[in-house]
Order: C-alpha cells, then sequence, then structure tokens
C-alpha cells in the first residue's frame, strides 16, 4: 500500500512538473513589424454604413480578434484628436488639444520613439496634413496641436524613415522663415512632391508631400493617394532587418462626421478600407507583422435609422457636428492579436503594442 501512494505521487509529481513545462514552454510570438491603422471618427456606424452601401465585403470584416477602447481624455469625457492620438501614441490619457505631453505639458515618448531607439525603421501616412493631430502625436511634442509650425520642426528631431501627406506650407512657407526642407535634405532625407514620384527601390530617408495644406477628399478628386502610400511606405519599411512601425490615418472620416455628411463619411471609410487590404496583404504574407485598426473616437454620433441591404441604401443621420463620447471598435491581425480582445482604456492600445513587440 505504501509503495503503491508512493507510487502514485511520483507520477503526479511528474505529470505536474510536465504540465508547468508545457505552460511556460512555447515562447508567443512577438510582432516584427506594427502597422497601426487610425480611422479618425471610425465608430462601429460608419463602418457598417460603408458595409451597407458597398457591394463587396470590406476588408476589415476579416479581423478575427476585435475589442473595444474607451476614449476619453484627462481633461473632457469626449476626447479631441489631439488627447486621442495621444493616448494611443503613448499610452498616457493627457488634457484635449495636448500633443504628446502630459497635462502638465512634460514631454512623453511615443511608440513611433521607441521603435527608433530599439532600431525599427519608422513611418507615417495621413490623408491630412502630417502636422495634423493625430500623426503629430506619434512624433511632435506640443501643448498646442495647433502649433503646425512647431509641430513642422518637431519633425527633425526624430530619425523617421518615411512620412507621407499633406502639409508641406508648414515646412516651407513659414513665419520665422526657416525652410525646414532644406534641414530635411541635410538630414539625408529625399524629399518629394507626390506620392507617385516616390521611387521605393531606392535606399534612403523620404519626405513625401502630397499637399501644401490637407489633402482634398475623395469626392473631390484625391483618388488613391492613401493606399498607395501605405503600400510605398510598407515597400520602404520592410527592408529593415529588425523590423517597423508605421501608423496610417484615414484622416477624414473624422471631417464627413462634422460636416454631418454621409457621402464624405462613406467615400472615405472605404478609402481607408484599401489602406487596411494593402496592410492585410503584407502581413498575411510575412507571418511577422501585427496589423491593428483603431479609432480615436466617433464623430457625428452616427445612427442608422433605415435602410435595404437590396438596393444598398441607408438613412443615416447625426447627433451632433463634433466627437461622441462612445467606445470605439479594435481589429487585430497577427502575432499578439488575442491581446486586442476586450474592453479597455485607449491607453491600453500602446501598452498591447508594447507588448507584442516584447519590448
Ligand atoms: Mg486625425
Ligand atoms: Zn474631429
Amino acid at each position: 500500500m505504501k509503495k503503491l501512494s508512493f507510487l502514485l505521487i511520483s507520477i503526479s509529481l511528474i505529470l505536474f512538473s510536465c504540465s508547468l513545462q508545457k505552460k511556460s514552454e512555447p515562447e508567443e510570438k512577438k510582432a516584427k513589424n506594427i502597422i497601426l491603422l487610425i480611422g479618425d471618427g471610425m465608430g462601429v456606424t460608419q463602418i457598417y454604413a460603408a458595409m451597407s452601401t458597398e457591394e463587396r465585403p470590406l476588408a476589415i470584416e476579416k479581423f478575427k480578434h476585435i475589442g473595444f477602447h474607451k476614449t476619453y481624455s484627462a481633461s473632457d469625457y469626449i476626447t479631441d484628436s489631439g488627447a486621442g492620438g495621444t493616448a494611443l501614441a503613448t499610452g498616457t490619457k493627457t488634457k484635449n488639444k495636448s500633443i504628446a505631453v502630459d497635462t502638465l505639458g512634460n514631454t512623453l515618448e511615443t511608440i513611433l520613439e521607441i521603435a527608433e531607439k530599439k532600431q525599427l525603421a519608422t513611418g507615417l501616412v495621413a490623408t491630412s496634413g502630417i502636422t495634423h493631430a493625430t500623426p503629430a502625436s506619434f512624433i511632435a511634442h506640443e501643448v498646442s496641436r495647433n502649433d503646425y509650425e512647431n509641430i513642422a520642426r518637431d519633425f527633425l528631431d526624430v530619425d523617421i524613415d518615411i512620412f507621407i501627406g499633406g502639409g508641406k506650407k508648414h515646412f516651407a512657407q513659414r513665419k520665422d522663415s526657416l525652410n525646414l526642407l532644406d534641414s530635411l535634405r541635410a538630414r539625408n532625407y529625399v524629399v518629394i512632391d507626390g506620392v507617385e514620384n516616390l521611387e521605393t527601390n531606392k535606399l534612403s530617408k523620404f519626405a513625401v508631400f502630397t499637399a501644401d495644406g490637407h489633402n482634398p477628399k475623395i469626392l473631390d478628386g484625391r483618388g488613391d493617394m492613401l493606399p498607395v502610400s501605405t503600400e510605398k511606405a510598407i515597400q520602404v519599411l520592410s527592408k529593415s532587418e529588425k523590423g517597423f512601425f508605421l501608423m496610417v490615418e484615414g484622416s477624414q472620416i473624422d471631417w464627413g462626421g462634422h460636416d454631418n455628411d454621409i457621402d464624405y463619411v462613406i467615400t472615405e471609410l472605404v478609402d481607408f478600407d484599401k489602406a487596411i487590404a494593402k496592410a492585410l496583404e503584407f502581413a498575411e504574407k510575412d507571418g511577422e507583422t501585427l496589423v491593428v485598426v483603431t479609432a480615436d473616437h466617433e464623430t457625428g454620433g452616427l445612427t442608422l435609422t433605415d435602410g435595404d441591404m437590396k438596393t444598398r441604401t441607408i438613412k443615416a443621420e447625426f447627433s451632433t457636428g463634433d466627437h461622441s463620447a462612445v467606445m470605439v471598435p479594435v481589429f487585430a491581425y497577427g502575432p499578439g492579436a488575442e491581446k486586442f480582445m476586450g474592453i479597455y482604456q485607449n491607453t491600453d492600445v500602446f501598452n498591447k503594442m508594447i507588448e507584442a513587440y516584447g519590448f
């Protein structure tokens, strides 16, 4: 009897240690690259509006790991894109209008800057000026999002590998009469007008300006600037052996919401979805890339009060000309994607990306 119980205890001890080993054994796969796509002002209704009016399924419908984040800022129940972008970029809630500084104005390190420090390649793409609140939150540090010239100046402090967007005037036609395009060239950037002129086989850093101010809307003929920029930025950044961080913004979904213009919202969302498709296409082939799609907040308090799937029509109503307070969705694909399931703070999007990199 004693022998038997000794045997049983030994067996269960062996089994226990095996199960312990198993638990700690499979090393979680890290993300070498992260592509973060932000649809400014993109709530669930904006997405479903486009899903209803488009004949073909959206790329965003492919994601399996989905969550929500809470968008409120340190100062307001309803965030602006400065505090919203800062939360996603730095993992800290701050006051509305702030760009990667805390509530006291202290500089907050951004995920793009952390990636640079770790010798990853980095990039920013936007359909607004590249100096606008969302892209600025990843590279600049200003108490006011409206200090476009200071924000442009901040680009020179970070060794970003490629940025594509509008806002050339904030670099070239400045009150202080500095020519930041020359400063960029002095820092070995190739400065280019128009993403169609970007040759991605060249080994360099690129500053690509697509407009003096903001880019036009899709409805006014912007064309495929965003998906093409996304694809080309990925081509440039994926040459980096250590990996990369890229943020792509569909900036004008928000502006359609502010205008309470559903056609503006949907056309911008469908365009943003094409950029998502480019990111997913790369990630599926690459296998080491985490793609995260989210918003900074919802805009317009959009609701769908009627519709018809046969005729692909909807009846949309807006409840505000500003942002609303609701949670916004997060979609993830690739190594670390399962971390993005659930309901959490906007700041946790940053934390989960850092974790996925293994930093
Ligand atoms: Mg924005
Ligand atoms: Zn807005």
